[in-house]
This record gives C-alpha cells, sequence and structure tokens, in this order.
C-alpha cells in the first residue's frame, strides 16, 4: 500500500510523531493508500519551511517570467501524469473517473491561467495634476494558507494555490482528509518541475484540533483562503481575526434553479440533471433547488425524472459510469441518508431515487415540499434536488432568494429582457442563464451571505494574494 507523505522545504516527510490515518475508498470501503497524519508540530514546520522560502528564497523576486515557466513546466507534468492524479480522487471520494479527468484539465487551466494572469496583469498610472504622479504595484504578500475540501480536490486545491503562486508568495497547501493524495502527487510533481524549496508545501492532517487549526493559528501566515463548509468558515474567520489575517472564504450553497414556461426543455433539462447529479450533487454550486413555472411543470417533471433513472450507476473507475454508486465517504453518506427522513422532508415526497448499495443514494427529486422543510433549507451536499412549481417572475425571485446562501443560481427562459432582469435581482455570487458551470477565469466567484466572504478569480485572486500597494512620487519641483 503505498505512503503519501507530507511535501515540506522541497522534501516528502513523514509526520513529526510518525502518526498515519488510512485513506479509504469509499467505493470499495477498504483502505486504499497510507497517508501522513500532521499535528501542531508538522503544521508549525510546514509554515516555516514557506516563511523561509519567501524570506529568503528567490520565489518572490526571480520574477513573473520565470515563476511563470515553472507553473508551465508543472501544468506540463500534470498532463503527462493525468492519469494518476484523476485516479487518486476517483479512489479517494469515489468521483467517476471521466470527471476526475476532467477535473485535472481544469486545474492544468488553473495553473496556466494564473500563470500568465499575472505576468500580463498591469497595474494603474494615475497622473496627477499637482506635480506627482501616482502608480500602484501589488506585493506578495508572504506565506498563504490554502484549506481546500474534499468535492474537487485537486481543482479547488490549484484554484487556491495557484494564483498564491503565481503572485510570488508561498503556500502551505492543506487538503481535505479523505482525499489528501492529488495533493501530494502535486507536491511530488512541483519538486520534479524545479520549484524551489518551501515554495509548495503540503500539509496533511484532520481540521479542528489538528493540522488545519493550527495552520489558522499560526502568526506567520499572512493569508488564508478557505473552502468548505459556512460552520468552518465561521471558525477559521473568527481564530485568524485574533492575527488579523485577512481571509477569503468560498462556502455553502442551496443554488436555485429557475426554469420559465418559454426556456428551451431540452437544454433545462439537461442542466437541470448535470446541476445537481453531476458529482453526486456534492458540488457546493448544485442546483438543489428547482423552481418550474406551472405551465411546464408536469411535463418538465415527466422528463426530468426519465433523465434522472436514465443515468448509469456504478463503479467510479469505470468509464462507462456517469453517476458513482458511492458518497464521498461513510460520514458523508449518513449526512445525505439523514435528509431522506420523514422528519427533513417535511411533508415531501421522494418522487425517485433514495437510498443505494454500500455508500450510495440514487439521483433523487423530491416534490411536494414547503419551503420551510429542511430539505429546502439546509445543505444536503448530495444527489437531492426539491422540485416547486412557481406562478409568477416575481414569486420565482422570492423563492430563489429565500435563503441564507448566496453562491449561484440559474435561470432559463428565451426571453431576453426577463433574463437580466432576474440576474438583477437574484441574491448570488454567479448567475447562469441557459446554461450552468460555464467559468471564465477572470470572473468574481464567490457568495452572498453564508455562501462566503470576498471574490476570487483573475483579479479578486489578485487583490486577494498581494498587498496593493500606492506610490506617490513628486515629478515637478514644489
Ligand atoms: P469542511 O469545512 O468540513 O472542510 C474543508 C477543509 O477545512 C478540510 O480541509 C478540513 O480539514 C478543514 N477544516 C475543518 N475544520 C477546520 C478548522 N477548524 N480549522 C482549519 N481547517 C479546518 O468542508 P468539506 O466537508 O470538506 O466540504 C464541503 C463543503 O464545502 C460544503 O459546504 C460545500 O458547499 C463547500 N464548498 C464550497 C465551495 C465554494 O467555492 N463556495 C466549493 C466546494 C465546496
Amino acid at each position: 500500500m503505498e505512503f503519501y507523505g507530507h511535501i515540506i522545504d522541497g522534501h516528502e516527510v513523514p509526520s513529526l510523531d510518525g502518526a498515519t490515518m488510512p485513506d479509504i475508498d469509499p467505493y470499495t470501503r477498504e483502505t486504499w493508500a497510507t497517508v501522513a497524519l500532521g499535528g501542531k508540530p508538522d503544521a508549525d514546520r510546514a509554515v516555516a519551511a514557506a516563511r523561509h522560502a519567501f524570506d529568503h528564497g528567490p520565489w518572490p523576486t526571480m520574477g513573473y517570467e520565470k515563476r511563470q515557466t515553472l507553473m508551465h513546466r508543472l501544468a506540463d507534468l500534470m498532463e503527462q501524469n493525468a492519469n494518476e492524479l484523476a485516479m487518486a480522487d476517483t479512489r479517494d471520494m469515489g468521483k467517476p473517473i471521466t470527471q476526475s479527468l476532467h477535473d485535472v484539465s481544469r486545474s492544468v487551466l488553473n495553473v496556466r491561467f494564473f500563470a500568465d494572469h499575472a505576468r500580463m496583469s498591469t497595474g494603474e498610472a494615475l497622473p496627477m495634476d499637482t506635480g506627482h504622479h501616482a502608480y500602484t504595484r501589488f506585493e506578495p504578500v508572504g506565506v498563504v494558507a490554502a484549506i481546500s475540501p474534499w468535492n474537487f480536490p485537486l481543482m479547488l486545491g490549484t484554484w487556491k494555490v495557484m494564483p498564491a503562486l503565481a503572485w510570488g508568495n508561498t503556500v502551505v497547501w492543506k487538503p481535505a482528509e479523505d482525499t489528501p493524495v492529488s495533493a501530494t502527487i502535486m507536491g511530488r510533481l512541483a519538486i520534479e518541475a524545479g520549484f524551489p524549496p518551501g515554495v509548495l508545501n503540503v500539509l496533511h492532517g484532520y481540521g479542528p484540533d489538528s493540522a488545519g487549526s493550527a495552520l489558522t493559528e499560526n502568526p506567520d501566515v499572512d493569508r488564508i483562503t478557505f473552502t468548505g463548509e459556512s460552520g468552518t468558515g465561521k471558525i477559521i474567520s473568527a481564530v485568524a481575526a485574533r492575527n488579523l489575517t485577512p481571509v477569503s472564504l468560498e462556502l455553502g450553497g442551496k443554488g436555485a434553479n429557475i426554469v420559465f414556461d418559454d426556456a428551451d426543455l431540452d437544454n433545462a433539462v439537461h442542466w437541470a440533471v448535470e446541476a445537481i447529479f453531476r458529482n453526486a450533487g456534492q458540488v457546493c454550486l448544485a442546483g438543489s433547488r428547482l423552481y418550474v413555472q406551472r405551465g411546464i411543470y408536469e411535463e418538465f417533471m415527466v422528463r426530468y425524472k426519465a433523465a434522472a433513472e436514465a443515468l448509469t450507476m456504478g463503479d467510479p473507475k469505470d468509464p462507462a459510469t456517469q453517476f458513482s454508486a458511492a458518497l464521498a465517504s461513510e460520514e458523508h453518506f449518513s449526512k445525505v441518508k439523514g435528509y431522506l427522513g420523514t422528519d427533513a422532508l417535511g411533508g415531501g415526497q421522494i418522487l425517485t431515487g433514495g437510498l443505494g448499495e454500500g455508500w450510495s443514494v440514487r439521483p433523487t427529486i423530491i416534490t411536494d415540499a414547503p419551503q420551510d422543510a429542511r430539505v429546502v433549507k439546509e445543505e444536503i451536499f448530495g444527489p437531492v434536488t426539491v422540485a416547486t412549481p412557481f406562478d409568477s417572475e416575481a414569486e420565482a425571485v422570492a423563492l430563489a432568494n429565500d435563503t441564507r446562501y448566496g453562491l449561484n443560481a440559474m435561470v432559463f427562459t428565451e426571453n431576453l429582457s426577463r433574463a437580466h432582469r432576474v440576474a438583477a435581482q437574484l441574491n448570488a455570487g454567479t448567475v447562469w442563464v441557459n446554461c450552468f458551470f460555464i467559468r471564465d477565469l477572470r470572473a468574481p466567484f464567490g457568495g452572498f451571505g453564508d455562501s462566503g466572504v470576498g471574490r476570487e478569480g483573475g483579479n479578486f485572486s489578485r487583490e486577494f494574494m498581494t498587498e496593493p500597494k500606492a506610490v506617490v512620487m513628486q515629478i515637478s519641483p514644489a
């Protein structure tokens, strides 16, 4: 059984006390790898390595071009090792292998995009009429702690780590305890690509009272970028405040998917299925609340149910599998299962789906649930959608906004004015019209309300990963 260690100061190392944790494949329900289990001493060691590399190493001062070259070399190595990276995420969390391979491509794009973005970025020149000249610079901040979740292990890890690196920072990346392997592989590839020691460190361990919390408490950490549950985000925010460490929080969601009666139904059904059943709904952006205009509700539901039932469910390692017969872990399976009980349904009916074999839940559609039912209010983070009819545009907007979350929403309509009108009224960080999941990495990504604090992507990542500085210079005699 292969061992996956921390990557600290350019070396793969075990924990200082030798502790390990089993890495369980949720489909086979067997341990498939052993991983270093870090604690505070390992976190401190990783931060010290990153601190030293920032303060004394060549990384922050070598220039955008050299960093860009190294990052593209890393991206090349990721492409060469795409199968190993994808299989790591598939075995760690049961994601269908075709989707894990897609995630690898997106992760490679994260590396290349942020490398190029930093190099091509421009600051503002501010001509003054007082005999002075002002301009902006973007200075690296120092050590960035990147804490990522288990649902897109490689993709969300690289989304946080790469802008930090591109802007000249050093990083300690703590992947989720359930999905550690692709991060160690990335650390190995960074060494192979020629990254200086201490620039990209990978720290394994749990969150509370473990490697995660030790990282957030460390005063040598200059930024914390976190993706995970809203509750965890609040804890991290409170801890970070003690050191005045800025945080970027990408948190939970309860996405509304609104289908108007003039929508292209084939397209709307296709995306309604993708929105909640891709990665078995273990997606912050999942379209877990489906609102369909009454005139088309019945026809839509017939098609939607048929499409959900047609998904090929099976072994995530099999390229023919569209929907995994395993949620990410036993603990997560228990959580999702809890939402199929009468208490959470609040009177709602299961139209199709329910429990599957092992730790799996089949594509599940719930109807007739009241808007205050737990299945409507809470993030289930599984393949469970709640469908509700609506009558008017105003009602659809009100229903969609009736949530403490605000990560994203979808609108399906062929009416251009309505699309813009509704998009403007939705309290969501991203609104997709007649599509879903499509991203431009320059666009802001983040959420309203309990879905997060701050935005990442393009210049938004630049602002978080740097200290923007104003330089004001006298150019005429006083
Ligand atoms: P989680 O909050 O349990 O864990 C996320 C990470 O934080 C893990 O690495 C974990 O070890 C670490 N952690 C936990 N407690 C910590 C603590 N006290 N201090 C420091 N680190 C700690 O989340 P999860 O279950 O891994 O992920 C699922 C959640 O992530 C869902 O709520 C989902 O919506 C959210 N998510 C959000 C986005 C987004 O972009 N907004 C993307 C994906 C997932």
